[in-house]
């Protein structure tokens, strides 16, 4: 499909098809080169006259056959009409936010669900993409700008007689009710941002256990290099699963080892660190493996949530711990090579994924931005709020004056040019 949106919108139609289709009605019409009058393709048209369209201007829409030479001419024959140029990423969104079709939250959930790549993350997205978050902080930030009023109307009329002394306790009780409210979102968003990420899952352990085999089992596609040689997977190497519906971010980490060449001592220092950051690490270990060396016996290095998995249980006659009844619960037995046991291991880390991301489906916080945005607005609440009724009426409207501001930052309302660039080339072409 082909967007064209602005004000020239229309000569765009009139110039490839010799007619506009009626508003919003499907008509069947040929492409054709305005230069030369040659037909380029026949496509679906569609006519979204302002304010009726997505950005909010004029708007065409070609569903053309596609191919590449198809494009490119229909590309080349919009170039040569003045005024015409390509879109930037995320332009259509950022147009449709500067003309107030979307706030910035909507904005990034549209972002979002075009890149979901699990069920929560579409379902989460999508939510947000309605207004979830965005209309909540409107509707507080109303509630604070009255309060707001309330203070200004006792600073600039102390000295009328007809202005009730009392204005400031209604404001602070308006401040007190939203700081709860707000607190209590905050409080049981759990991991709500995280969904975007995953529930990061590093594969660490001593060269050759078979992480990176465990990895490709995993993601059930060649990723990682596997390789029999010790300390071949020099880098971090990512892959995103869905667990259950819920994202899971795996990363295969160089093969722990003490010494080495640069190159591979700085992929160990990188494992280490990536391992570290970790939601879980899966420490792997040549469980069929006899006279164990010394780093192969240690105990996973790492201080986040570990689970022991002893690898190539193929090569072990004697199993009768496979099925994992004889494990404790965060240990497996496995063979990345045969599929062994695997399944106990994705079925118990699908069970993780769905407890860490539990809270999720009800919770409204989707970024660190906005979490970030309303832990500040709770703290300008409590500046207010600690002034007091007796308090000094101008500082008590400067700390709420805050409130709002950040609550309109949140939502793109006011001031933010600067985080507009940030949010908007997350988009691709055409969107
Ligand atoms: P990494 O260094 O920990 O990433 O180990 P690799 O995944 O590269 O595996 C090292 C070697 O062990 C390769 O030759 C694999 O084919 C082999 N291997 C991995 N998992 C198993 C397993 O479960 N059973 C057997 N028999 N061999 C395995």
């Amino acid at each position: 499909m082909l967007r064209v949106c602005g004000p020239q919108a229309r000569l765009a139609l009139e110039k490839l098809l010799g007619r506009v289709p009626a508003p919003r009605r499907a008509a069947l019409a040929r492409v054709r080169d305005p230069a030369t009058g040659e037909a380029i393709d026949e496509a679906l048209a569609l006519w979204f006259p302002a304010p009726h369209s997505e950005t909010g201007e004029d708007m065409a829409e070609l569903q053309l056959h596609g191919g590449h030479a198809v494009i490119a001419a229909v590309f080349e024959a919009l170039g040569s009409i003045a005024g015409f140029r390509p879109a930037e990423p995320g332009e259509f969104t950022r147009r449709a936010f500067e003309n107030g079709r979307l706030d910035l939250t909507e904005a990034e959930g549209l972002a979002d669900l075009i890149a979901a790549e699990t069920p929560a993350q579409r379902r989460a997205a999508f939510r947000q993409l309605k207004g979830q978050i965005g209309d909540r902080a409107e509707a507080w930030r109303a509630h604070i700008i009255k309060a707001l009023a309330l203070v200004e109307a006792r600073i600039d009329f102390s000295d009328e007689a007809d202005v009730p002394e009392n204005l400031v306790a209604p404001a602070l009780l308006t401040a007190q009710q939203l700081r709860a409210e707000i607190a209590a979102i905050l409080a049981d968003s759990g991991h709500a941002e995280r969904l975007r990420d995953g529930l990061v899952v590093a594969i660490a352990g001593p060269p050759n256990a078979g992480k990176s085999t465990l990895l490709n089992r995993l993601a059930k596609r060649e990723a990682a290099i596997v390789s029999p040689l010790p300390g071949t997977t020099r880098d971090v190497i990512e892959v995103h699963l869905n667990l259950g519906g819920y994202p899971v971010t795996l990363l295969d980490t160089a093969g722990l080892r003490e010494g080495g060449e640069p190159v591979e001592q700085e992929g160990i220092r990188r494992a280490r660190e990536r391992a570290e950051a970790a939601d879980l690490v899966l420490w792997v270990t040549d469980g069929s493996a006899t006279g164990l060396s010394a780093e192969d016996k240690l105990e996973s290095p790492f201080s986040s949530k570990t689970w022991r998995v002893a690898n190539k249980v193929d090569l072990v006659v004697d199993k009768p711990w496979i099925n994992g009844e004889s494990l404790s619960a965060h240990s497996f037995a496995i063979s990345a090579l045969t599929g062994a046991g695997l399944d106990r291991l994705v079925a118990a880390l699908s069970a993780h994924a769905s407890d860490f991301f539990a809270v999720t489906e009800s919770s409204i916080v989707t970024r660190a931005r906005h979490r970030r945005a309303l832990a500040d607005t709770v703290a300008a609440l409590d500046q207010a709020l600690a002034l007091g009724p007796s308090g000094r009426e101008e500082l008590i409207a400067e700390a709420l004056r805050a409130a709002a501001t950040i609550l309109g930052r949140l939502t793109g309302r006011v001031d933010v040019e600067d985080i507009l660039d940030v949010i908007f080339r997350e988009f691709c072409i055409g969107k």
